[in-house]
């Protein structure tokens, strides 16, 4: 029996950055006060910078699936016509979304580990005059892969439909120029690259997504998104918000102006490209087809070997939780993320620890051989 720390390398729940998980405790706070108004201002200001935008944001007391709920309920009716992009599980999540809310809705699907291409989306709304709204996700979890939110945003900023961009792993993983490529709603989660527990949303909204809304008939209460932008202008949540994890948000928001925005999606970037290389350098195939994400790294499990294994080696050899592929890709792959406070000597040890599992595994495994492509990349990136 030896020592083994718990360590979340999943796409969420993410690492908990430290001064957070403490300033949480100072949780004995009321809403209604002058010292949480200001908090919570500041964190509607922090959250604007760590999305780069100057578009209006509202925060929510729930998970990501509340926000992306919200876009829907809120600036569509039923029967209004949307394309939705699927290439994995989350994009699945927006086809449920809209189609329990009564749109009529055409789907452009990927298989799983590619991307859908923005001449799709172009062409897609080229064919039928009169879409209303084009979803997809900015990084598809449950695969590995992004989409190219630039090119689609000019294909559809050239309609009148609104884009809406699941970037719940997007953020702080990927440049995403929200105001200047005009991404009309963008949605975040606590979980991910913010650093915190579960529990919080958030969504930026354009001026052009803003003229949808208040002639709607509402489909939605707790997720009125005027009654959040009108509330979060005097520091208020029209709710009783999560005090506690809003504490935390301030604290790993401080913590991303001091490191900076792009530092935070470079770090991202560094730590997926040493997975990728060090995962080819172990004759693992990666299971990303279309563009590679900064947030998650999925990858075969080689012939022979099912990813189960893998994970629950990750689990009884070393104490570390990583992710299995979702649906039809469980037992096929296995991810690990690196959004949010992941560094390199956590990814020295993630590959180490790779190693030891595929020998065991009965893979002929060379120790070292996928730590020094990480090494390599760090040393590339530092100048050593
Ligand atoms: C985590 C995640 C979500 C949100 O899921 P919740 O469980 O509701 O927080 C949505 N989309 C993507 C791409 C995600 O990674």
């Amino acid at each position: 029996m030896h020592i083994r720390k718990l360590r979340l390398l999943t796409p969420g729940p993410t690492p908990l950055y430290p001064p957070a998980v403490r300033a949480m405790a100072g949780a004995d706070i009321h809403h209604r006060t002058e010292d949480f108004r200001e908090l919570y201002k500041q964190v509607l200001a922090d959250l604007q910078y760590f999305m780069g935008t100057s578009n209006d944001v509202m925060l929510f007391t729930s998970s990501g699936t509340g926000a992306m709920e919200s876009a829907v309920s809120n600036l569509f009716s039923p029967g209004d016509k949307v394309v939705v992009a699927v290439a994995g599980k989350f994009g699945e999540r927006w086809e449920q979304i809209t189609r329990a809310f009564g749109l009529d809705v055409q789907v452009l699907e990927a298989p799983y580990g590619e991307s859908v291409t923005p001449e799709r989306v172009a062409e897609a709304l080229a064919a039928a005059p009169g879409i209303q709204g084009v979803f997809v996700q900015a990084t598809e979890s449950s695969t590995g892969v992004s989409h190219d939110v630039k090119s689609m945003a000019k294909a559809v900023g050239k309609t009148d439909a609104i884009f809406v961009v699941d970037a719940i792993t997007g953020l702080g993983t990927s440049q995403l120029d929200i105001d200047g490529w005009g991404l009309d709603v963008v949605i975040g989660g606590s979980q991910k690259a913010a650093m915190i527990p579960p529990g919080l949303a958030f969504l930026s909204l354009s001026a052009k997504a803003w003229a949808r809304i208040e002639p709607r008939r509402p489909t939605y209460y707790y997720f009125d998104l005027l009654k959040h932008k009108k509330g979060g202008e005097k520091g208020e949540s029209p709710w009783t918000p999560a005090t506690s994890l809003i504490l935390g948000l301030a604290e790993s928001m401080k913590y991303v102006r001091e490191l900076g925005r792009d530092n935070l999606i470079e770090n991202a970037q560094l730590l997926a490209k040493a997975t990728r290389e060090a995962a080819v350098a172990l004759d693992l195939e990666l299971f990303a087809k279309g563009i590679p994400a900064g947030a998650v790294t999925s990858i075969r499990a080689p012939e022979g070997v099912s990813s189960n294994d893998i994970v629950k080696q990750y689990k009884t050899r070393f104490g570390a939780i990583i992710a299995n592929g979702q649906g039809s890709m469980k037992g096929e792959i296995f991810r690990f993320a690196h959004l949010g406070y992941f560094d390199f000597a956590d990814l020295f040890g993630v590959i180490a620890e790779l190693e030891i599992i595929l020998r065991s595994l009965g893979r002929k495994v060379e120790f070292g051989s996928g730590v020094s492509k990480v090494q390599e990349v760090y040393a590339e990136a530092s100048k050593l």
